[in-house]
């Protein structure tokens, strides 16, 4: 009897595991009709600085519009991306689409344009020699200034070293800025950061929860703050949902902060809306007529 239990509970879970390989083919698939049409679209959180909320960078998280599976999360179809190695084209969509977006805003816009947008880079395709290549071309091809590009990878892209490590080292060349992203969740070492010479933590949300609580829950976003100053890194607050949480982050140090606390991942055209409202405020002093007396 306990063969047979242990036997069915095996068919049981190759049936689960079997689902699964069929379902990440049939959206592997899906999603290589998706990259040729446009179902793949981007959205743009705003980054602000601490404490006034002012917008200071744009961060491109990229959405699925499934014509019958409706919005799918990144969080789902990015790991298929990676397994079926369709993140390296897509990966590049998202590259060249959000470079052309942050150099509209910046011809449009000029100081009042965000200060830099972030784009997510997947291990895999920090592992394409390509990818420094690539990273230059879409530059050249957007008329983006380097310096107006984040680039966000994760620790274990680059925690063996290799060629992950010489792409960070050559897109810096470039003067593209990189930020290390989710920091503190994943193969962290605090080493990494001597042989990754990164320019931003952003510091994962599962610490940034943790502000508002006990000395315990909050340390390690303490810390993270204190290691970044020694270092000279900026660091960002990821996932700031409460004005408490933001209210304590700049108590600890922190100056940027993205969170649905400020603002949602939104629209280009929300991100326009904004910019045009900074615009007319910058302008604003001139057009005062002057103090009489
Ligand atoms: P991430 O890069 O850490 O992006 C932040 C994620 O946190 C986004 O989820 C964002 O919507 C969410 N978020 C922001 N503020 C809050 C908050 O206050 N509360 C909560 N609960 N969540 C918040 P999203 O857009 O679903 O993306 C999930 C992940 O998928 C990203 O995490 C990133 O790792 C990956 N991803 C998204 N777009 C791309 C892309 O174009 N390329 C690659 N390779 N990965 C991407
Ligand atoms: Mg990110
Ligand atoms: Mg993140
Ligand atoms: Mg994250």
């Amino acid at each position: 009897a306990a063969k047979e239990q242990g036997k069915s509970r095996y068919a049981r879970y190759a049936e689960t595991m079997d689902t699964c390989a069929v379902e990440h083919a049939r959206l592997g698939a899906e999603l290589q009709r998706a990259l040729t049409s446009d179902e793949l679209f981007l959205l743009y959180q705003p980054v602000v600085t601490l404490p006034d909320g002012e917008l200071s960078g744009v961060e491109a998280l990229v959405r699925w519009r499934h014509p019958e599976r409706g919005l799918v999360s990144p969080a789902e179809f990015i790991p298929v991306a990676e397994r079926n190695g369709m993140i390296v084209q897509l990966g590049a969509q998202v590259l060249r689409e959000a470079c052309r977006q942050m150099a509209d805003w910046r011809r449009r816009y000029g100081d009042a344009a965000p200060a830099r947008i972030g784009v997510n880079v997947s291990a895999r395709q920090l592992r394409e020699p390509t990818f420094p290549q690539t990273v230059a071309d879409v530059l050249t091809d957007t008329g983006l200034e380097p310096g107006d590009l984040l680039l966000e990878i994760t620790e274990t892209a680059v925690f063996d070293g290799g060629p992950a490590l010489q792409a960070v080292r050559a897109v810096r060349e470039l003067g593209v800025h990189v930020a290390l992203d989710d920091f503190g969740t994943g193969h962290s070492s605090l080493g990494l950061l001597r042989t990754c010479p990164v320019d931003v933590l952003k510091v994962d949300k599962s610490f940034v929860d943790g502000v508002t609580g006990t000395a315990e829950q909050s340390a390690i976003a303490t810390s993270l703050a204190q290691i970044a100053r020694a270092l000279r890194l900026r660091t960002v607050a990821e996932g700031v949902e409460t004005e408490a949480q933001a209210r304590r982050l700049y108590q600890l140090g922190y100056r940027l902060a993205q969170g649905f606390h400020f603002a949602r991942p939104l629209p280009a055209e929300e991100i326009d809306d904004l910019l045009a409202v900074r615009e007319a405020a910058n302008a604003e002093p001139l057009d005062r007529p002057a103090l009489a007396g």
